[in-house]
């Protein structure tokens, strides 16, 4: 066990880099299987999902895209449920396969306004990719077609994801003490 701290608060590893990548592997494994032929538009939702990206597409071996975008719902380590405008997508998602790759879903929230203003634009099937659900909080219906770890709804920082800005980048997952 090893702790951190950032500002304010202290973690403890939760998930380890190995379980990460294990989770990571098979879930990569499910879409060459599911998506095999149709040469899908991976879209990474910054910047939480860096890390989750890279180690997935390492493993994805199917022709296909990678784009990023960017949107921001949190402030802080609450949701506020307000969600940015969506940036970055230049790519025409008319017909595609869009596999939404995302950081975690909390309320759902985020990730049920994404996929809103995608389907303005026309694609032929949006699924959805997460590191991490918390079931407990989900608000909203979603189908979410591949999940790398289900997890309690204590608040997490590392691979990739951050305590105001800070903590992406370390290699495990650390959840919250004496919260
Ligand atoms: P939702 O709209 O599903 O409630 O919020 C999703 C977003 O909230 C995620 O993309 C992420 O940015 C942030 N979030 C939710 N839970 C956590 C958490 O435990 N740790 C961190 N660092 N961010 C979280
Ligand atoms: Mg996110």
């Amino acid at each position: 066990m090893n702790t951190i701290h950032i500002k304010d608060k202290s973690f403890t590893t939760f998930i380890t880099e190995e379980k990460i990548l294990k989770e990571v592997t098979r879930v990569a494994a499910e879409i060459n299987r599911d998506l095999k032929g149709s040469e899908p538009l991976f879209l990474s939702v910054l910047n939480g999902s860096f890390m989750f990206t890279a180690d997935l597409m390492k493993n994805i071996d199917i022709p296909c895209d990678i784009s990023f975008v960017k949107l921001a719902s949190y402030c802080g380590d609450s949701s506020t449920g307000k969600v940015k405008e969506l940036v970055g997508l230049n790519e025409d998602i008319t017909g595609r396969t869009v596999v939404i790759v995302e950081d975690i879903i909390d309320t759902g929230i985020t990730m049920q306004r994404l996929i809103k203003t995608l389907k303005a634009r026309n694609p032929k099937e949006i699924r959805i990719a997460t590191l991490l659900v918390k079931p407990d909080k989900l608000q909203v219906e979603l189908d979410i077609d591949y999940v790398a770890m289900n997890i309690p709804n204590d608040f997490i920082v590392g691979y990739g994801l951050d305590y105001d800005g800070k903590g992406r980048n370390y290699r495990d997952i650390y959840t919250i003490v004496n919260k």
